[in-house]
């Protein structure tokens, strides 16, 4: 069993001080008193931007957000809309606390949906052109060698170099649970996802041990939400090649049971489809290598990834589909059907598979994706704005707008915090970042200018 007592030490209030990127600055909590926050700009959500704008913040709740006109203040709010305050400016902040951050946009904070900070001592260390298979076989020897004590030090600045780039939710898969106090203890919240594979399911299939897992989490999540803490801990499967089914509807029954998200990589691979539609190739070959009996897993030959894991009952709101690479029409019709939520990893794909997932064919099917930056085993960094360019500079049809929901609200959706975070709604908390420079005169050309802004440096 996880040592699950370690996920208690959280600290959710943000730390300014650690912020000292000049450029990039996130909100600090407060303490009772109302502090405002000015800017040239508040980005409300990806569809609203406001000039001359400002949020109120007490106890790190979003208490009013709107525009500060010559005469009065203008408040929004997402049921009634703008509607003008009898009062101006001066008189609604008198006695408060007032940070006038600049001439640049005060915007959601970032999500990461899908990260693996435990692998972030392998920077480098795997080369991307000799194929996937051989990819799998350095990470595992590559991620031996470095030891725990190496992929914990490397996970820790990996962390802080996320915050520190405007990411303040994350979801962290952990397949040797050594990131649990590191992600716990971090100024990240989001979800850490215990994640297993292989046919471990002689472990976890006992009764005791299910139930043993389940109490566990159950009882660190309540805690959790009870501190007002937005971190949770889940599980996740690895992939539908790589594990068991019967361990995958174990997982993602002990998940539904608590509500809480299952993510699992899914339709990423030609080894992948390979295997799942006919049960043979190389992944077969890899399997067999490292001792792992698929003979049981009883595949349905011709079914993609994605038929195969709604098939088995994996797919449904709470399910990270995270890749989906390579799919059909009748795989993104399921996807959203059982609005499993997609995660888009895109730098990572291009390196490892010279392929992107095709996000403008689920836009479409009106579906609402996350992006993730996956691990820097197989991307250059974890941060957020190089992954939104990516997109954009590979899909420039797909709407500024809709990237940036995709680096916030769905991310946020994704993860399980919609209702507190992603956007900069009365209500929320207050969890944001200032970046001092956006131009353009529309809503859509000011949010490329923030999804270019780190590549302007
Ligand atoms: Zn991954």
């Amino acid at each position: 069993m996880k040592q699950h007592k370690r996920f208690h030490n959280n600290r959710l209030h943000r730390d300014s001080k650690k912020f000292n990127n000049k450029r990039l600055r996130r909100n600090s909590g407060n303490n009772g008193e109302l502090t405002i926050h000015r800017a040239g700009h508040v980005m409300i959500s990806p569809c609203q931007i406001i000039d001359n704008g400002f949020i109120s913040v007490v106890n790190n709740t979003i208490v009013d957000v709107g525009a500060v006109t010559e005469t009065s203040i203008i408040k929004f709010s997402a049921t009634s809309g703008y509607h003008s305050d009898i009062l101006n400016f001066d008189k609604y902040s008198k006695g408060s606390k007032i940070i006038d951050h600049g001439s640049g946009i005060i915007m959601p904070s970032l999500v990461n949906a899908h990260t693996h900070f435990e692998l972030s001592a392998l920077k480098g260390k795997i080369p991307f052109d000799r194929g996937f298979n051989q990819w799998v076989r350095e990470l595992i020897n590559q991620r031996e060698q470095c030891g725990a004590e190496l992929l914990k030090l490397e996970a820790k600045k990996a962390i802080e170099s996320a915050i520190l780039t405007g990411t303040s939710l994350a979801g962290e898969i952990s397949t040797l649970g050594i990131t649990e106090a590191i992600f716990a203890n971090s100024d990240i919240s989001g979800v850490w996802f215990q994640e297993y594979l292989g046919n471990e399911i002689e472990y976890l299939e006992s009764e005791i041990a299910s139930k043993a897992i389940l109490l566990a989490l159950s009882k660190t999540n309540l805690e959790l939400s009870l501190k007002g803490v937005f971190k949770k801990i889940a599980l996740a499967g690895h992939a539908p090649h790589t594990t068991s089914p019967a361990l995958l509807k174990l997982l993602k029954e002990q998940t539904n049971k608590l509500k809480i998200p299952f993510s699992i990589h899914v339709a990423e691979s030609d080894d992948e489809t390979e295997f799942i539609t006919t049960g043979q190739g190389n992944w077969a070959n890899f399997l067999k290598e490292r001792g792992i009996d698929s003979s049981s897993w009883q595949l349905l030959p011709s079914r993609s990834p994605v038929q195969y894991l709604n098939d088995i009952g994996l797919l449904d709101p709470l399910t990270l589909a995270v890749h989906l690479i390579n799919v059909d029409d009748k795989d993104i019709e399921i996807i959203a059907k059982t609005k499993a939520k997609p995660i888009f990893c895109p730098r990572s794909n291009f390196n490892l598979h010279k392929k992107l997932p095709d996000i403008p064919r689920f836009l479409k099917h009106g579906i609402k994706p996350a992006l993730g930056t996956d691990s820097l085993a197989s991307t250059d960094s974890i941060n957020m704005f190089d992954e939104m360019l990516s997109v954009a500079t590979h899909f420039p049809q797909i709407a500024p707008s809709d990237i940036l929901a995709m680096a916030t609200i769905n991310g946020a959706n994704a993860l399980g915090f919609g209702e507190m975070a992603g956007t900069l709604e009365k209500g929320k908390k207050a969890d944001f970042i200032y970046v001092p420079e956006v131009s353009g005169n529309s809503v859509s050309d000011k949010i490329m200018s923030i999804i270019e802004y780190k590549s302007k440096k």
